[in-house]
Formats: C-alpha cells, sequence, structure tokens
C-alpha cells in the first residue's frame, strides 16, 4: 500500500501529454491552451471614455458649477478630429476615443444640458476621470494567458479580444469505460433478487467528461476472465482505459490477471486511500490502465484524485489536482482506517472561515450522501479523531463553485457521522 501523494506522483510520472489541436474559439471553453498567447493590440488601443458624459480640461470644471460650450459628439467607433479647448465641451459615450485636449470625462449625471447647445458642469472632475488611457489593460506583445491554463469563459473573452478566431489547445483523450460485476444491470432495468443497477459505468462517463475526456462505455461485463479480456482489447483502443470493480482479493476479481495477459506494467495495486484502497494503474506503452474499486464512492473519489489528474495532464493542464481548504469541523470525525481518510461534507465560508459540516454516509457504497457533498474532508492516516472546533484540510469537489454550501441546500439525510 503506498500513501496518496506517492501514487498520484507515479500516475503524473507516467502520463503523456497529448499532441494539440485547433478549435474554433466556440468550442474552447472547458479545454486547456496549449500555446502561450500575447496581445496583438494595445488595451485600450486609444484612450476610451469609461463613462457617457462630456469630455472636458479639468481646469475648466474646476471652477464648477461653470457653463461650457459643447462643440462635438464623440460616439464609440468614431474619432472626433477637433480637440477641446478652453471653455469647450465634447458630448461623449462609453467607448468613445476621447479627443485631444480633453483630460477628464464628467458622467453625465453630473452635468445639466442647456437649451442653447452648452452644458453645465456640475461639480469638478479630478484630471484623468473616466478615461482608460491608451495600452493601461495591456501591450503588444504581453502574455495574455499561458500553455497550460485551463479556458474558462473570462479567458474566452480575453482570446477574442487579442483576435484568437482559432485556439491551439490539448488533444482531449479517449477514455473506455469498462465495468464488470456479475450483479450489475443496466440502468434501464430492474434488479431482481441480489442484483443492482451499474451506477459506476454512468458516474465515470461523466467525470472524465467532465475531465475534458472523449469518454465511450464498453457496457457490462460479467466477472469471466475471457469476457474482460475481450473488452480489455477494445478498451486499449483508447488513450486510457478505466475498469470498474474486479481489483479487489475477491475469488471473482480478475482484473489484474487478465491486464498480466497484455504485457501491462504494473505501477501500484493498493494505495492508502479511504474509500480506496485496491486501486490499480498501469501502462501499456503510452496507453493508462485504472482498475478502480467497485464501491461506488471509492470509484468516485479515486477516479476525482488519480484519473482525472491523469486526463487533465494529458491535455497539458498545470492544474491537475482541485483546491484544498482549512475547513473549522462542525461535529467530531473518525478515521480508524489507517488510511487517508476522505470525509463527505458540505462546506460553507462563515464568519471568516470555511466551516464543514460532516455528512452521515454508510461508508463507500453510499452514493446518495457523496451525492450531497461539496468537499471531502481529509484525515491523514495518523488522524484516527478531530473533534469539533479542530482544523483539517478539504478538498472542495467539482460542485462547490455551484453550490453555496448551506445546510438548507439538497434534501434529505443530514447529521454527523
Ligand atoms: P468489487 O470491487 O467488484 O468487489 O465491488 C465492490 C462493491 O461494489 C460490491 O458491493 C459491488 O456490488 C459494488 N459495485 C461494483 N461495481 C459496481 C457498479 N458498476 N455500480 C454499482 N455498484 C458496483
Ligand atoms: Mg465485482
Amino acid at each position: 500500500m503506498i500513501p496518496v501523494g506517492e501514487a498520484l506522483e507515479i500516475v503524473l510520472a507516467h502520463t503523456p501529454v497529448l499532441p494539440s489541436d485547433e478549435v474554433d474559439l466556440p468550442e474552447s471553453v472547458g479545454r486547456v491552451l496549449a500555446e502561450d498567447v500575447r496581445s496583438d493590440v494595445e488595451m485600450p488601443p486609444f484612450d476610451r471614455a469609461a463613462m457617457d458624459g462630456y469630455a472636458v480640461r479639468a481646469e475648466d470644471a474646476a471652477k464648477a458649477p461653470v457653463t461650457l460650450r459643447v462643440v462635438a459628439q464623440a460616439r464609440a467607433g468614431q474619432t472626433v478630429e477637433r480637440a477641446v479647448g478652453e471653455g469647450e465641451a465634447i458630448q461623449i459615450m462609453t467607448g468613445a476615443p476621447v479627443p485631444s485636449g480633453a483630460t477628464a470625462v464628467q458622467p453625465v449625471e453630473k452635468t445639466r444640458a442647456l437649451p442653447d447647445g452648452r452644458v453645465e458642469i456640475l461639480t469638478p472632475v479630478e484630471r484623468g476621470a473616466h478615461i482608460a488611457p491608451r495600452g493601461s489593460e495591456g501591450g503588444i506583445g504581453d502574455p495574455v494567458l499561458v500553455k497550460g491554463d485551463t479556458i474558462d469563459p473570462a479567458a474566452v473573452a480575453v482570446l477574442a479580444a487579442v483576435g484568437k478566431a482559432r485556439v491551439r489547445v490539448g488533444r482531449r483523450p479517449t477514455v473506455s469505460v469498462l465495468v464488470t460485476g456479475d450483479e450489475l444491470v443496466d440502468v434501464w432495468d430492474t434488479p431482481g433478487r441480489g442484483r443492482i443497477r451499474n451506477s459506476n459505468g454512468p458516474a465515470v462517463l461523466a467525470q472524465a467528461r467532465w475531465a475534458g475526456a472523449d469518454a465511450r462505455s464498453l457496457g457490462i461485463v460479467p466477472d469471466q476472465a475471457e469476457r474482460i479480456a475481450e473488452a480489455v482489447r477494445s478498451g486499449f483502443e483508447s488513450d486510457v482505459l478505466v475498469v470498474s470493480g474486479g481489483v479487489s482479493e475477491g475469488a471473482y476479481d480478475l482484473v489484474e490477471d487478465v491486464l498480466a495477459r497484455f504485457d501491462v506494467g504494473l505501477l501500484f495495486t493498493k494505495v492508502a486511500i479511504k474509500p480506496g484502497a485496491p486501486l490499480v494503474f498501469g501502462r501499456r506503452g503510452d496507453r493508462l490502465v485504472f482498475g478502480l474499486p467497485g464501491n461506488p464512492v471509492s470509484a468516485q473519489v479515486t477516479f476525482d484524485v488519480f484519473v482525472r489528474a491523469a486526463l487533465l495532464r494529458m491535455q497539458g493542464a498545470r492544474v491537475v489536482s482541485r483546491p484544498t481548504v482549512e475547513v473549522e469541523l462542525l461535529e467530531a470525525v473518525r478515521n480508524k482506517s489507517g488510511r487517508q481518510a476522505h470525509l463527505p461534507a458540505r462546506i460553507r465560508f462563515e464568519g471568516g472561515r470555511f466551516v464543514a459540516r460532516p455528512l452521515a454516509s454508510m461508508g463507500s457504497a453510499d452514493i446518495v450522501a457523496h451525492a450531497r457533498a461539496n468537499a471531502l474532508v481529509i484525515l491523514d492516516a495518523a488522524r484516527v479523531r478531530a473533534e469539533a472546533g479542530e482544523r483539517a484540510p478539504a478538498l472542495l469537489l467539482g460542485n462547490f463553485l455551484e453550490r453555496d454550501g448551506s445546510d438548507r441546500e439538497g434534501s434529505g439525510r443530514s447529521g454527523s457521522a
């Protein structure tokens, strides 16, 4: 059994960065930038009015209230050649180039238009007010985004502003998801005696897609070496093969044996993680294989920590793990496993710190508790118990940004583990 950090290092050391692709800008969101991007324009490219109002000489407005002659109008997209002289103002719209001579823009709310083509400036305005000077947000050649950045909508705005109609991004890894288990039936079936629906397959596909992969399902395969081998062969056409179940010590846990037939170099088979522990990672040339524990929460957590990191690294991402924050526990939690525990919790920011309410969970099969969590409180192997009021690290889950973390949120069970 190896520690979580060591296992993650092994995974990343064996994960190749895939070649890049080029996509149209609107398709780039969620992808990983594969090039450094520099600005090809000054931002803004001219002294830009930041408000609707009047371009004036600040010294004229200093004597406010004062009446100035309106000598022109400056609209966005047009350059007014007329300069602002003493005692003059030019009516200006947000986004318009500020005419020469003007040293400030007085917002329309602080003016009163007079019927005779003059304007009364009601209050003084500081030199430079409401003018964004040319180049103040960036110059030509300035780096604006770097290789390895994940492209979010804010980055899309930057790419658009610097003229990147086509964007170089990391290729999406292809992923095959193979689910093993004699007890499993498909989502559309009603489970008979002793059987359950396959929840890992859809969950793992969803996780792979959420991590930017191009994922397909190889369906449910019974616990028979020949059938597993057949599916594994097809799975190795993908960059990454993810197998669910069949990696623990049971008589029908056949995945390791089958992988051996394919000359897979196994790099580890057990990690000191809870939920989890049995977790297989291997490599066949440039193809990776992960054997996830069948227990549904174990499968999701180990995917999140290891497989997701590999999929992001393949796309060239710099940040491949979710952020960890320090939380104050609202209730005590325990970890008797001797492994690094990840306990489902609902966290929120309150009173100047993150607080975590641990969620009641029946353990590594309790997908409902896991689905209510927005973070996992981490107790390392040596930390057997943490009391209410103590602090602990918590790994933010992928849903964190969409949840407010309040106790009212969601429905169903709550309370401490
Ligand atoms: P295994 O790792 O194959 O020994 O499975 C461990 C536990 O997870 C057993 O209770 C299985 O029934 C359950 N399990 C395995 N695969 C799945 C799956 N695809 N969906 C839901 N539960 C599963
Ligand atoms: Mg099984």
